[in-house]
Formats: structure tokens, sequence, C-alpha cells
């Protein structure tokens, strides 16, 4: 006998597969192809469990969404350049949210793409990688990929969480090496997301300036959620008596029937607090940038932010009291330093956000009731409202325009990370890869609610949905258009508006024709019915809510956001 016959042998394709079980990765979300149809099916043989997807970018939101909820990087594999790419647009959403997920992607010929000599599927793929992620490697020599993998995966997870790149060249898969040299080669990452301690001087500045507050508020944003460090939160929060605000995404962290939720209050709270103590939380966008009218007098605020990320402080304005470290550090220090004795927050500050949530709430529960068909936001909104009260577990995904901004402020949301939507560039299309991901990550029923414009951009995952037979009801709110369906093409012309869809579209026959239940609802009564069956039966099922093609507003609460011609339109 030769040696090379005794000798046992792993090949390229095995050392991945590997080195992502060796660290505790047991899913893959993709898209096969050339080169990496076999890892798919080796990922299979080898136990681990791999969904694929009818599109790359809803297998990127996946993995970015299993992240989210694992503190794992989640891991999204695509084909070489359009798939890649597909794949990109995932992986920069996952960096910009603070989500940790790989994407794997194998790529042509290094030789032939480095010449530009016209490969398959030739891209130089590391190159358009680098600026939209935290990190991006490529591994030409099996021997190689432990390491990378446990590069990628600490660069993943460890402080700011993100996005991050691992280009295999199609060549690298067939390499083959001997078995035993092949495991030693791979890596278990030790301590992949260590702590990290805040200096007691910034707990102590912390908490001189919130102890000087007359009108104090938190807000809790997406990061203190991922943290996972939930009592920790509670704690401050309720030893601290502040008023919070949840971000999106952090409602449920405290749940929002809670006394000190000022959820019902946003925009006094947001106008009228002295000191504002951000904890995982940007002043983006999202919150005017920190500035501008909904935040008051210039100069009336001092800010405290607890983040991870030392260069998050200042990025749009003073912040007072940096504290830089982990949340669940952080803020334990926080509420250790605070002792026995930390003042009462003053009554009268309290007293005006409970007068102002009373008449909100009151203003909105009248609308919730409402019987009238077809359904508007508020009436349809208020049924499935009710629904996620009594099902507190149950997973919510969120997106669209309108739909979006009512279900925020409807839909009350009773535990940590149950909520999912469209993040920190509001974009439409997570809505099928987020409740796929949420599914196969925690086996719970997952309510995906979507407007029927935000529903297309992954619709056709309704087949993955059914193929992998997941407890997901989709309900789309369809008013015909995109805002509204009432646009009217000004020139008389035969196009539609180009805001405007097919008229009383058939979504439920879509989720029908891949062997899942179809629901057309049109009263308050249909739909809830419909949602609970599903939720029940755990079956994939898509529920038609018919809504008031007049219902909706321009760009739903960001209009002001959407330039407007001024000069008069034809
Ligand atoms: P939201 O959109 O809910 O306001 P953002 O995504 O804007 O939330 O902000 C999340 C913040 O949380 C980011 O600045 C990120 O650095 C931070 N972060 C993420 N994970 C942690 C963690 N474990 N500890 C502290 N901060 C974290
Ligand atoms: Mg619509």
């Amino acid at each position: 006998m030769t040696s090379s016959e005794t000798q046992a042998l792993t090949d390229g394709f095995h050392l991945v597969i590997d080195a992502l079980k060796l660290n505790d990765i047991n899913t893959i979300y993709g898209v096969p192809g050339i080169p990496i149809t076999d890892l798919g099916r080796i990922a299979q043989a080898e136990g681990m469990r791999v969904i694929s997807f009818r599109h790359e970018q809803h297998a990127g939101n996946a993995a970015s969404i299993a992240g989210y909820l694992t503190k794992k990087p989640g891991i999204c594999l695509t084909v070489s350049a359009p798939g890649f790419l597909n794949g990109l647009t995932a992986l920069a959403n996952a960096t910009t949210n603070c989500f940790p997920m790989i994407l794997i992607s194998g790529s042509s010929e290094r030789e032939i793409v480095d010449l530009q000599q016209g490969d398959y599927e030739e891209m130089d793929q590391l190159a358009i990688a680098k600026p939209l992620c935290k990190a991006a490697f490529r591994v030409l020599h099996a021997e190689d990929i432990g390491i990378a993998v446990a590069r990628a995966i600490r660069a993943a997870v460890s402080g700011r969480p993100g996005g991050v790149y691992l280009d295999l060249p199609a060549k690298l898969f067939a390499q083959v090496m001997d078995a035993a040299e092949g495991q030693k080669s791979l890596v278990k990452v030790v301590d992949p997301a260590p702590q990290q301690l805040p200096s007691p001087d910034s707990i102590a500045r912390a908490l001189d300036v919130l102890k000087s507050a007359k009108r104090p508020l938190i807000i809790l944003g997406k990061g203190a959620a991922y943290a996972q460090q939930d009592e920790i939160v509670r704690s401050f929060v309720e030893k601290s008596g502040v008023p919070y605000l949840p971000m999106s995404m952090a409602k449920g962290l405290l749940p929002d029937d809670h006394p000190q939720s000022a959820g019902a209050a946003r925009s006094l709270v947001l106008k009228e607090a002295d000191v504002v103590v951000m904890v995982g939380a940007r002043l983006n966008w999202l919150l005017s940038h920190g500035k501008g009218k909904s935040w008051g007098e210039p100069g009336s605020k001092r800010f405290i932010q607890v983040d991870i990320e030392p260069r998050e402080m200042d990025s749009n304005v003073e912040i007072a009291a940096p504290v830089v470290g982990d949340i669940g550090s952080c803020l334990s220090a926080m509420t250790k330093a605070m002792g026995d004795k930390w003042p009462a927050v003053p009554a009268d500050w309290i007293a005006n956000i409970q007068t102002r949530k009373d008449v909100n709430l009151e203003k909105m529960s009248a609308k919730l009731m409402s019987n009238t068909v077809p359904m508007d936001f508020h009436s349809a909104l208020g049924a499935l409202r009710t629904i996620v009260k009594q099902r507190p577990d149950a997973i919510l995904v969120n997106e669209g325009a309108n739909t979006l901004d009512f279900a925020r402020s409807i839909i009350d949301v009773f535990k940590p990370r149950k909520r999912l939507d469209v993040g920190t560039w509001g974009i439409m299309g997570i809505g099928m890869g987020a409740a796929v991901a949420a599914a196969v990550e925690t086996g719970l029923p997952v309510l995906a609610v979507e407007g029927d414009s935000a529903f297309g951009f992954s619709g056709m995952e309704i087949e993955t949905i059914c193929r992998y037979n997941l407890p997901v009801c989709v309900v789309v709110f369809n008013n015909n258009g995109i805002y509204r369906g009432t646009d009217q093409n000004p020139t008389g012309g035969e196009d539609v508006a180009p805001t405007v869809f097919v008229k009383d579209a058939r979504y439920d026959q879509m989720m029908a024709a891949f062997g899942g239940v179809g629901v057309y609802a049109t009263t308050p009564d249909e739909l809830t019915r419909a949602v609970n069956e599903a939720m029940d039966s755990g079956k994939p099922t898509l529920v038609n809510a018919v809504i008031d093609e007049n219902a909706g507003t321009e760009s739903g609460r960001i209009g002001n956001l959407n330039p407007q011609s001024v000069v008069s339109k034809k």
C-alpha cells in the first residue's frame, strides 16, 4: 500500500464546514449555485441546517436577523458576482444596524480576475465588499480556512457588531490536505465578544449628570436589546425611576405597558427632557440627530451615552457623559453606584408625562375599535394589537410606510427581541428574510405585518416559508399601492400612476399556490380569526387584509424626507 492510500484526506469544503461547526454555528442561509453548491450539500450531510432562499438578499437579511437574535454571526452563502452583489445589500444593512453576520461568497479564479481576462462571473468581490462591512478576508489556501473563519467570527461579534465578508475562490474548495493536519488548523474562538468594562470615572460622571436632572429621560435602542442583558436593563430603569422611550426594535425590552414607558408621550419627553440617557441607541436621523425642533430649545439638554463604540460619542451633539463599554457592564456599574439613596425623579415631570399619555391613549383607543369596511390602518391594527397582547411570545416582523408607522405605535410588545423591522436605514424588503430567520432560530410563531409594497420586495420567499413549513403568518395590508392606491396619471395616458398597483390583487392566492393557507379578509373580525388560526396551527399563512385605498399618507411619518416639487405639476 502506498502512503496516499492509507492517509485520510480533507478538502476546502469540509474545512469550511468543520470550522463553522467547531464554533457552534449550525445554520446556513443562502442560495446554491456555482461554486458553492456542494458546500451546501456537504453542510447538510454534516448535520448543519441549510435554508435555501429564492434570492440572496433575503438569505442575507435572514442571516443578519439570526445574528441579532442569537449574538452569533448569521451565515449567508452565495455564488459569485451577481449572487454576491445580491447578498451585499444585506451585508451593508447588517453593518449599518450593528447586526453580526458573515457573507461567504464563492468567487472566480484569482489569476483571471486580476488580469481582467473575463472569467465566468468575474468580479473583484473583496475590493467591492470592503467599504460596506467591518472586515473582509480572502482565503487562498485550505490550511488558512480555520484562521479565516475565526477572524471573521471575532470581527463580526466583538465591539460594535457588524457584517464581515469572506471570499472563497472556487479553487479553494477542491484543495486537499491531510485530515489530521486540517483538523489541527481549525480554531475555536475563545471569548469572541469580550466584556468591555467602563472606566469608574465615566460612571461617576454619568451619575453626577443624571442626579442634576429635573426632567430625565432614558432612550433604549436595539443595541440594548441585542446585548441580552434584559434584567440589568430593567433594574437600571426601575431603580432610577426615570421614564424611558424604546426605539422601535427595543420595544418589549421592558413591556410596553410598563408604568415608566413614555412611548405614548414621545414628543413631549423629547422636547422637555433636560438630561437624556442613550442606551445602545444612536442620535441618527431616527432621533433628528439630537437637535432641531423636536428636541425643544437649543442647548436645553445634556446627554449621557452608553455604547460599546467610543467613536459614537459626539457624533451629532456633545455628549456630556460618555460611558463606553458593553451594556451589561455599564448599566450594572451605574445601578450599583446609585446606592440605596438615589433621589426620586421629580413628581411634576412624572405627572406631566402621565397626563399626556392618558390623553394620547384615549384618543387612539377610539380609532382602534372602528368596524368600517374597508378597514383602515387603525381598525386592522387594532385587531392585530389584541392578538399580539394575547401571544406575547410571537415575533412581530413589520415593514412598510404607513403600515410600519402605525403598527410601531399601535402594537405593544411585551418581551425583548420580539419586534424586527426596517432598522436604521428604514429599508423595504427585510420582511420575509426576517420572518424565516425568526422562525428558524426560535421555533416560535411569527407574525409579519407588511405593507403591500414592502411585501413585494421579498414576496417570493413565501415559497421558502412553505418549503420549510415555517410557522409564519404574513398579513399584507393591501391598499392598492405605495402610500395610497388613489394616485392618477395626470396626462390621462394608459399607464397608471407610478405609486399604484393592480387593484384588489390577491396576495392570498400566492400563498395558496405554494400549498400554504391563503385568506382574504375585509373586516377586523375576519382578520382576527385568520391570524389566530394561523398562530394556533403553525401553518404558513398569508392574510390579504383589504385596506381603504384612501387611507395612507405620503411616506408615512417621514414625508418631510421626501422632497416635493414646488413647480406646479401638470
Ligand atoms: P436604535 O436604532 O434602536 O436607536 P442603533 O442601531 O442606532 O439603535 O444603535 C445601537 C447602538 O448599540 C450602536 O451604537 C452600537 O454600537 C451599540 N451596541 C451594540 N451592541 C452593544 C453592546 N453589547 N453594548 C453596548 N452597546 C452596544
Ligand atoms: Mg400600500
